[in-house]
């Protein structure tokens, strides 16, 4: 790399070398215990504050699926990217900022209603594109959070599964901050449940392969619970707060 990088820039580098051995080490360990092979587990890394030349040493070091939260941020980093990366949309994602992103990311984890599968679909009509996504489960049934209610998801996926432009590929979901774990488990099992549930109608247009779950403090546990893409920040690339880890 030619560019000079900031003291902060290289300390987050250094960081996420450690990190990400740990990261890998805990995932092998999550694996056997739950009988599962690694190779099922796409680590993808949730980007959103992390500078562009963090981001590529981590694609260098064998990243290969970044998620980003916000239209403008990922407008910002994208051209300077690397471009042997997965690049997915994780965020909260706004109807009107659809046809900005659609035509940048392969993939769109937080479907959070129809309305908002049926732009996506509209917007890569223009392309000729088909979109990727995966519907967005507030399996809490939290107000702060968007998301469809566990009892919807049938129904929307169904629903969505008539669009021509989209892919429903899975479920995502972001549980409650639960300070014990045996309540975060149980919101992963109810997931894996949903997840088997949806697979097994076998629609049309439907191809379910993906629960993405888990993320810094309970990766492991998802993994136990059947998540096969785990999104991680804090614990690749330390806290976005960047004074502290
Ligand atoms: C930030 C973010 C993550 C990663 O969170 P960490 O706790 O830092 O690992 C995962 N998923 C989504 C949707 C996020 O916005």
């Amino acid at each position: 790399m030619t560019e000079r990088l900031s003291s902060d820039e290289l300390k987050r580098i250094e960081w996420f070398d450690g990190n990400y051995k740990e990261v890998k080490e805990n995932i092998k360990k999550a694996c056997a215990e739950a009988g599962r092979s690694e190779d099922e587990i796409i680590v993808l890394a949730a980007t959103k504050t992390v500078p562009v030349s963090v981001i590529n040493h981590a694609i260098d070091e064998g990243i290969s699926f970044i998620g980003e939260n916000r239209v403008q941020e990922f407008l910002s980093k994208k051209d300077e990217l690397s471009q042997n990366v997965h690049r997915h949309f994780i965020g909260h994602l706004q109807t009107n900022k659809v046809k900005d992103i659609v035509g940048e990311v392969e993939m769109i984890h937080s479907v959070h209603s129809l309305k908002l599968a049926q732009e996506i679909d509209k917007q890569c009509a223009k392309l000729g594109k088909k979109m990727d996504i995966l519907l967005e489960v507030n399996i809490g049934d939290e107000e702060s959070k968007s998301g469809f209610k566990a009892c919807e998801v049938g129904d929307a996926v169904q629903k969505i599964a008539e669009l021509p432009n989209v892919s429903v590929k899975g479920l995502m979901a972001i549980p409650p901050i639960c300070e014990q774990s045996e309540k975060i488990s149980q919101y992963f099992a109810e997931m894996r449940k949903l997840f088997i549930d949806i697979e097994a109608k076998k629609l049309d247009n439907v191809n379910i392969l993906y629960l993405s779950m888990g993320m810094s403090g309970d990766y492991s546990e998802a993994i136990k619970h059947g998540a096969n893409i785990i999104r991680l920040g804090t614990c690749l690339f330390g806290a976005r707060d960047y004074t502290k880890k």
